[in-house]
């Protein structure tokens, strides 16, 4: 289906008002092999869940690529391992309960993370020590104007953190399918402090995948805006990774600073630089940075582009005067 002016702000979790030119659902193969030159315009989106995409514009003048594919097919079972297919357009959480649900670990701690299975690849999403590229197979792509089905496996991602080859993607190129790998073999991770402290705490027996997605979701909830009730797309920045000898010169400076190991220098957390720099629940008009997490940029309602993005050029500015750190965002801005 296509449509003319189509409402987003029912498919961005920031809750923005915009409208786009042209929207075009794919639901299903034949939607997407009929998209052609005429259907796509000079701008094209692709659009899963909008939890990780701010529209600073209350008009996108293109054409909207909505995904909405759906099916989760068992492809290999043996005594250890499941290999499955999950489309696009599946929501991400229905996934991962439907996995716990039959006892299949891998994606257990990435529970209740917002959007849809396409867009999971795009910024190999992680969460409380669990990253998508553990249990990435494959996926399988399709580019409307080369007419070109091609799959990519996990090697040919180059995934990092926060990061795949989609996450700043050029050419129109639309996950169709991810395959993932998850096992039947109990193995519990439990390397996120917060997640161990509240097994400690709260003395848990974790004995399934189930138990470990309740756990996770109750600690998510706990901590993070929902945004049926505050418009947000979860962490606004990506934590920095900065050299072991600039770190060093931070820690003799705030020996309380946060941090962890990362391949290429040290990770810091985004969350405490901003709080440090006096952000953490400070409002300015219609946006602010949410009182309970300082790395969560929320709408209090009717937020425009310009204050969004002059309260993230502040936070830069400010992150960098103080810490000589340069923050990058994490969430897809469309201008
Ligand atoms: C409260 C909250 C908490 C969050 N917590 C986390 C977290 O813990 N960890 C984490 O990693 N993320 C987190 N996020 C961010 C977000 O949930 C993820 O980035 C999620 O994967 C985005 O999915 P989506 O379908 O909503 O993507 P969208 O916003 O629709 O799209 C995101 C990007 O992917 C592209 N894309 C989407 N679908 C496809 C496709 N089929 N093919 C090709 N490209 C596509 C889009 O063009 C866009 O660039 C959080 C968000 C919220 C609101």
């Amino acid at each position: 289906m296509i449509y003319s002016d189509f409402n987003l702000k029912p498919l961005n979790t920031f809750g923005l008002e915009t409208k786009a030119k042209t929207l075009i659902s794919i639901d299903n193969e034949s939607d997407l092999i009929e998209i052609n030159d005429t259907s796509l315009s000079e701008r094209n989106l692709i659009l899963g869940g909008g939890s990780n995409t701010v529209f600073v514009n209350d008009y996108f003048d293109g054409t909207i690529l909505l995904i909405r594919n759906k099916g989760i097919n068992l492809v290999h079972e043996d005594e250890e391992t499941v290999i499955l297919d999950a489309f696009s357009g599946e929501v991400w959480n229905d996934v991962v309960s439907f996995c716990a649900e039959k006892g299949w670990w891998g994606i257990e701690n990435l529970a209740a993370v917002h959007g849809n299975v396409g867009a999971v690849a795009v910024q190999n999403i992680g969460a409380y020590g669990a990253e998508l590229k553990e249990c990435f197979v494959e996926c399988l792509t399709y580019s409307p104007l080369k007419k070109e089905w091609k799959t990519y496996l996990n090697k040919d991602l180059d995934f990092g953190y926060r990061y795949s080859i989609f996450k700043n993607q050029k050419e129109l190129e639309i996950i169709w399918k991810v395959r993932l790998r998850l096992s039947k073999k109990m193995k519990i991770n439990d390397s996120y402090a917060a997640i161990r402290d509240k097994i400690i705490e709260e003395n848990l027996i974790i004995s399934s995948p189930l138990d470990m997605v309740n756990l996770v979701t109750k600690v998510r909830n706990s901590k993070l805006p929902d945004p049926r009730v505050l418009g947000n797309c979860g962490s606004f920045f990506k934590n920095p990774i900065v050299s072991e000898s600039h770190f060093e010169l931070l820690k003799k400076e705030y020996p309380s600073i946060p941090s962890y190991a990362a391949k290429d220098g040290v990770k810091l957390a985004a969350g405490w630089l901003i709080e440090q720099c006096g952000y953490k629940g400070k409002r300015i008009g219609n946006v602010g940075m949410h009182e309970k997490q300082a790395l969560i940029m929320v709408n209090f309602g009717n937020a425009k582009g310009e204050e969004i993005l002059n309260l993230a050029f502040e936070i830069e500015k400010s992150v960098k005067n103080i810490f000589n750190v340069e923050l990058e965002k994490e969430v897809h801005i469309i201008l």
